[in-house]
Order: C-alpha cells, then structure tokens, then sequence
C-alpha cells in the first residue's frame, strides 16, 4: 500500500489541520485496508496557495519541459502498474484483469496521447488583424469518483498540466489510494512544488470548499449528476470555468438486420464491466420486436455464464460494488424494477452463489421494461441491464433519447451506413457502431445532464487553455 496518511501539498508530505481519518475499506472483504486524511478547508486553502504561487513559474516553463515531465509520469505509473492494478482492486473491487487493462493501463495510453499533443499548444491563429493565442487556464481543482479512480484523475492532470495549469486534486474519500501513488511519482520525478496537490477528504468539505475557492480558476468534475450540479452552483458566484462528466443511461440500439450474437456479447460486457460502475454504461437494451425473444434467450445465456466473486481471482469477471452503500443502492433499484413490472430472468437480489462476505450483486437482466420506468430512466450504476422492445427505427431512435442523460450509446446494424445514420440521431456526447473500440484520443462527454465538458484527446486539452487575442497594427 503507498503512504496514505498524509497530504501532498507544496511538494512535501503534511499531516492535516484535522486530526480525523477517513477508513478506506475492501469492499470483497469488508476489512478496513488504510485510512486517509480528512481534508479540511484550511487544508484546502494551503493548497490552493501553493498552487497559486507555483502557478506562474509552471505556465512560463516551455511546452517541451511540461510534455517531459508528463513522459515522466507515464514512465514512473508504467512502472509500478501492478501496484496500481492491486491497489485499486482492493479498494473499489475491480477485478484483476480489468485492473490491469483498464484501471492501471489505460492511464498510460491516455498520457501518451497527451504527450503527443504537446505541440499544438503553441501554435497560434490569425484571424484578420489579430492573432489568437493559447494559454494556461490557471488553478485547477480535479475532484474525481471512485469507478475508474486513475483514469479519471489522469485524464484531468494530465492535460492540466500540460496546459501549463497547477491542480489541487481532491480523489473519491472510497477509492483515493491510487492517488497517494500517483503522488509519490510526481515526487519522485521531481516536479516543481506547488504544480500538483493531493487533499484527501469529503465532497462536502474538501470538495465544496474548492468549488467556493476565489483563487481556483477552474473545476473539472466527474461524479453523479446531484453533485456535478451542486459544484456548479458553487462555482458560480466566482464565475470559475466548471468542467462536468457526469453521469449516463446509454442505450444499445440493435438493429434488426445486426449480428445478433456480437451485440449481445459485447452489450452485456459494456453493461457489466466493472460492476456495471461505469458512466457509459450501455443499461438500456432496444430490441426490435421481431427479435425480441431470441435476444433475450441469447441476453439470459450469455449472463448466466460471468463469474461472480473475489475480485483478485483471475478467473473473476465480475468483482462486488464499490461499497456498503453503492450496493444497498442498486439493491433498491432492483426492487423498484420488480414494483413497477418489470421481469428479471437473470440474477435479481435473490440469486444464488454470490460470496457470504463484501458488497456483491448478481448481475441482473430485466424484461418488459417501460422506458419510463424508474431502471429505465435513473442511473443504477450496478450491473443491471434493462431490455426494452421497440417497433421501428424512429420508435428506438425515440426511445433511446428519452433520457435525461446523453453520454454514451451503441448501434448495431449488418449495414454501417444504416447504423452511422442512426447514430447520427442520437442525443450523446458518443455512440459505438458495431463493438467498434475505444478511442483514448477521441472527445469524451456528455450532452444534457451527462455534463457540458469534453475530456481526452485535443478537445480535452483545450479545456485547460484560454484564448487570448492580440490586435496587431
Ligand atoms: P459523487 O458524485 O458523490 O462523488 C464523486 C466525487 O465528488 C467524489 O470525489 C466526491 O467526494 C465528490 N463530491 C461529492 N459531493 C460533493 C460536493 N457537494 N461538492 C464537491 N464534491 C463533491 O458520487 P457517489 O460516490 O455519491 O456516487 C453516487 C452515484 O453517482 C453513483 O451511484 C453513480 O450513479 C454516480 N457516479 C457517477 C460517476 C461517473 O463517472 N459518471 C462516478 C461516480 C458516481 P466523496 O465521495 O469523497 O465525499
């Protein structure tokens, strides 16, 4: 376990103004396995100093030294990936493979493509008699979830940084310790202190008091819709740029003419993986009507067969939820989709063969859902999949964006065009044709209340920048 107890702060390791500890739990085992500090907002304010003073110095120091430092980071995470992946296995319940691939590998991939964009923050514009230049947004605040604890820290500090930005993070008080790693390497690669800040805490303490900050120029926020709103209306009075990934209820549109078998597998995967904790999660299954049973007798198949249990077994496909309380959640939208008549034909809270110990839920499909209904609607965040029977194109293109949300989605078509045009129609910040993979480069974010900011790639760095005109004689 990396050192936890302290916060990393103006480039050294400090004990908090706050002698209270937050327990950090194993959610397979339910065994407390560190603890870290309860940030207060005197925390807040000595890091947001520090980033304040650090931040002239890290926007005047060249592109190319900013990129070397971010090539560091990656270097230094690489090598202690497999801490990474254990780590965050034991502290929100990703199970091995996952870990590895996604939780710990995909970061590396996404500072790499950073690293690589490091040339185009220099560039400028001329528009007329003036000539458009980028520069750094200023003090950062990152407060980032528990689901994907290091990617979603990364895919904000990174291109902060690279921006010429300073940051004070603030990671989930139930998954923070891949952050304490991520600490240590920024120590160790020798980064100029004050660049990057670690206040461990709550979102209501350490969170608000960012949000409120008159010397934080910006948050950039992922988390659920009811906190992502409540930061913006925080930031507001000091008219902070907000920055907000938030939450989804992604449809998979299968079309009639589609590979019937590729888009269950695959659908089930994205719905599931991770525990169904994952923002652009494909809950929703639109099955045409002329298909309808042999997709749910594949869906019911296909299900039976993940494996539940200890996340750390490599044979493991599904590890249990994040926490006490993420399960009591879900467990309590399974019994709304059963009130409002939905069927379960697999998994459901009584299912057999789950461990005796941690916060486990089987993975569960239900039928005949209303696309009103409440499962249809909110975001469950467990591995829980909704299918929903549609008509016609138009009724599950109608379907589909009968949502609050508009973060992720899928269309399954034998016809590419057929399945662009349809995507083309949906109200979400990405769609998926045909299982094609995730692109780390490509602009990440929602429409609607899925948020309003983009992550990743070049539109992921120019959130961190601003744009500043020069007229020229
Ligand atoms: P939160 O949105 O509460 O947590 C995300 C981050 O925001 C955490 O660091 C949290 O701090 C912080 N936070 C919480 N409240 C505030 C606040 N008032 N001001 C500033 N920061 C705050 O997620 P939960 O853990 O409560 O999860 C609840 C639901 O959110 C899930 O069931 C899921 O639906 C959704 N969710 C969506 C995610 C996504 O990627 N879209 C990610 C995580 C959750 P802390 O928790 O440490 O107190």
């Amino acid at each position: 376990m990396p050192r936890s107890d302290r916060l990393f702060v103006d480039g050294r390791w400090l004990t908090s103004a706050d002698d209270r500890f937050i327990p950090v739990e194993n959610p397979a085992t339910e065994e407390v396995i560190a603890r870290v500090p309860h940030g207060s907002a005197d925390d807040v304010d000595r890091a947001v100093d520090a980033a304040r003073r650090a931040f002239p110095g890290w926007a005047a120091t060249p592109v190319a030294e900013r990129a070397r430092f971010v090539a560091a980071l990656r270097h230094g995470l690489a090598s202690r990936q497999e801490e990474v992946a254990r780590t965050i296995t034991a502290e929100m319940g990703a199970p091995t493979k996952l870990a590895m691939t996604v939780q710990s590998g995909l970061p590396l991939q996404v500072l790499s493509s950073f690293v690589d964009l490091a040339g185009s923050i220099d560039q400028t514009e001329s528009v007329g008699n003036s000539l458009v230049l980028h520069e750094p947004v200023g003090v950062v605040a990152a407060i980032t979830p528990w689901n994907y604890p290091l990617h979603q820290s990364i895919a904000k500090i990174a291109p902060a940084l690279l921006a010429g930005c300073t940051v004070v993070h603030k990671p989930s008080e139930i998954a923070p310790l891949s952050a304490c790693i991520l600490a240590e390497v920024i120590e160790g690669i020798g980064l100029p202190a004050g660049v990057y800040n670690l206040v461990s805490g709550s979102g209501e303490v350490v969170g608000e008091a960012l949000a409120v900050h008159p010397d934080v120029d910006m948050v950039s926020f992922t988390g659920s819709t009811r906190a992502g709103r409540r930061v913006s209306t925080l930031a507001s009075d000091t008219v902070k740029r907000v920055a907000l990934e938030l939450g989804g209820k992604s449809a998979n549109v299968i079309l009639d003419d589609a590979d019937l078998d590729g888009a269950v597998k695959v659908g089930l995967a994205n719905c599931f993986m991770n525990s169904g904790q994952t923002c652009t999660a494909w809950t929703r299954m639109l099955v045409p009507a002329s298909r309808h049973d042999e997709i749910v007798d594949t869906v019911t198949a296909t299900a039976a067969g993940y494996t539940v249990g200890d996340p750390s077994d490599p044979r493991t496909r599904l590890g249990p939820l994040a926490s006490r309380a993420q399960r009591e959640r879900v467990e309590t939208y399974l019994g709304r989709g059963v009130d409002e008549g939905a069927r379960i034909v697999s998994g459901g809270p009584h299912a057999d063969g789950l461990p005796d110990r941690g916060y486990y839920v089987a993975p569960t499909v239900f039928v005949d859902v209303d696309p009103d209904a409440t499962i249809a609607q909110e975001e469950i965040f467990g591995p829980v999949l909704s299918i929903i029977r549609y008509q016609d194109e138009d009724e599950a293109v109608r379907i589909a964006n009968n949502s609050r949300y508009g973060l992720a989605g899928a269309v399954w078509s034998a016809d590419r065009e057929r399945a662009i045009g349809v995507a083309r129609r949906l109200r979400t910040g990405q769609v998926d044709i045909n299982g094609a993979r995730f692109n780390p480069s490509a602009p990440f974010g929602g429409y609607k209340q899925s948020g309003n900011g983009r992550e990743l790639g070049r539109h992921g760095l120019e959130e961190f920048l601003l744009v500043k005109s020069l007229q020229l004689p």
